[in-house]
């Protein structure tokens, strides 16, 4: 794996702009189905938005009516990193970029075959390269 990025707040909040460093850096959430990938189906890869590592394969996306982008596994497990979330009375799952620590969103275990997880993921996270 390659080297973790550091970076001070107000270099990632330069960088990704007020709602972005608000969802990637303090692990905020965006509003279903008004993100820019939720419903995107086309072929690629979705990197992170912070640090570009590749996160998730368009091949493992698909429709679990969230409104949020739903993959059923990363493209590598040691592209990200799992916490325990236990804000506004939940206990979840969330997950990160190992690689510079940007909050992705949380995984629970209600995917389809063949993992049974779903990776619900901010779009506001990542950034499409289609392939
Ligand atoms: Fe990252």
């Amino acid at each position: 794996m390659t080297d973790r990025i550091e970076k001070s707040d107000a270099e990632w909040r330069a960088q990704l702009g007020e709602e972005r460093y608000r969802i990637c850096r303090e692990g905020g959430t965006e509003r279903a189905f008004t993100g820019k990938y939720w419903d995107n189906k086309a072929p690629g890869i979705y990197v992170c938005a912070c640090c570009g590592t590749a996160l998730f394969d368009a091949t493992a996306k698909y429709d679990s009516g969230s409104g949020w982008p739903s993959f059923w596994q990363p493209v590598d497990a040691q592209c990200i990193e799992c916490e325990t979330d236990t804000r506004y009375g939940m206990t979840r799952t969330e997950v990160h970029c190992r690689r510079c620590g940007c909050h992705l969103g949380h995984v629970f275990e209600d995917g389809p075959p063949p993992t049974g997880l779903r990776y619900c993921i901010n779009s506001a996270s990542l950034d499409f390269k289609p392939s």
